[in-house]
């Protein structure tokens, strides 16, 4: 199912601008997963500053997902469920051989029970191992 840019922003309450659409076109277009250097070169004539900026505004209202990929690098996904609608924390992948991160949005993060006091505001889950394209 394809998603629009105009209803990822909607749903979350933020404002349409030029900018903040075509910042948010480039992360659906990637196909899963895609890092700040590689929206700066799928964006390349936009400013680099437009780009972070839009997606600190994008990942505080919620409709992207920060991840750590394991390699370092901060990869931001769309969190959405098999209607498109926005869901909670899916699964990550991370090959070992080939270092692709892949969003694994059939399986959901197990909700967790902290001791008391401890308050969960981000949770991810990163799996490593080696892909089927590797095996
Ligand atoms: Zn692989
Ligand atoms: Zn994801």
């Amino acid at each position: 199912m394809h998603v629009h840019a105009e209803d990822i922003l909607s749903t979350h309450h933020i404002q349409a601008t030029a900018m903040r659409l075509l910042v948010m076109s480039a992360i659906i277009d990637n196909d899963g997963p895609v890092s700040l250097n590689e929206l700066e070169t799928a964006l390349e004539t936009v400013d680099k500053s437009t780009i972070s900026r839009a997606l600190n505004l994008f990942s505080a209202k919620g409709a992207l997902r920060e991840i750590n990929d394991g390699n370092g690098s901060r990869r931001y996904c769309i969190c959405k469920d098999a209607e498109g609608h926005s869901s909670g924390s899916h699964v990550h992948f991370t090959c070992i051989k080939c270092h692709k991160t892949v969003c694994i949005e059939s399986v959901q993060v197990p909700s967790i029970e902290l001791p008391e006091g401890y308050k969960i505001s981000e949770q991810s889950y990163l799996i490593k191992g080696i892909c089927p394209d590797c095996e």
